[in-house]
């Protein structure tokens, strides 16, 4: 792979697993925007206060290796921490203050290019990447799910990892965190005009997979 491909959507339609596998295939970078929005999160509910102070200073380190995508906030790793529910209640809050992304954009792009530079292609997933964060990407894909599939997906992976919700809660969070990622005044959650289309709802992980990489090919 040479180059970008932005992959967007909302949250629960299989992005971060199938971005990471897609990466490993076609040797390729990965970065996890919305894990820098969930390190940022946490560094203010740690520590209080204005969200763009603390998006200005908080050192958020991020792994763009798809086999191990580290997340760091001030040298300690917080790859767990960030998927709890206290920053996923709180992560749409944050990132919907224009400061708080222009900085994070900025990083983003930095990123990107030393990744580009170093092995010349990378997965990006988010929610603005194809619109914002990356209008030139070479390939844009949107992916997209019916609610119910995209809750049970977020409760398998909360089970998987130790947390309980029942499902009508996950789609509740699910709803709310779109709704308001949809709806905020500064890069929302939306399909970029150049972007493909890959409704994920009946297909597996290695489905999802072999309609990406057809897109890639074709
Ligand atoms: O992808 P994930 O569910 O971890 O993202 C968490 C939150 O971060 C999203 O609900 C959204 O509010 C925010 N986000 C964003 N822009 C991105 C990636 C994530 O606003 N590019």
């Amino acid at each position: 792979l040479r180059g970008v491909i932005a992959l967007d959507g909302p949250s629960g339609t299989g992005k971060s697993t199938v971005a990471r596998r897609l990466a490993s295939t076609l040797r390729a970078g990965y970065l996890d925007t919305g894990a820098m929005y969930r390190a940022v999160t946490l560094a203010v509910l740690r520590a209080g206060g204005d969200a763009t102070e603390i998006a200005r200073t908080a050192r958020v380190e991020m792994g763009t290796d798809p086999a191990d995508p580290a997340v760091s906030l001030d040298g300690a790793d917080v790859a767990a921490e960030i998927r709890g529910p206290e920053v996923t209640l709180a992560v749409s809050e944050v990132s919907a203050v224009a400061e708080v992304r222009r900085i994070l954009v900025d990083q983003q792009r930095a990123i990107i290019a030393s990744v580009l530079a170093e092995k010349g292609g990378i997965v990006v997933e988010g929610r603005d990447i194809g619109t914002t964060v990356a209008p030139d990407a070479e390939l844009k894909v949107y992916l997209t799910a019916s609610a119910d599939a995209r809750a049970q997906r977020r409760s398998r992976q909360d089970l998987a990892a130790g947390r309980t919700a029942t499902v009508e809660e996950t789609l509740a969070d699910v709803q709310r965190r779109d709704d308001y990622d949809s709806s905020r005044a500064v890069s929302p959650l939306r399909q970029a005009e150049d972007a493909v289309e890959l409704d994920t709802t009946d297909l597996d992980l290695p489905g999802v997979l072999a309609s990406l990489l057809d897109i890639v090919d074709s």
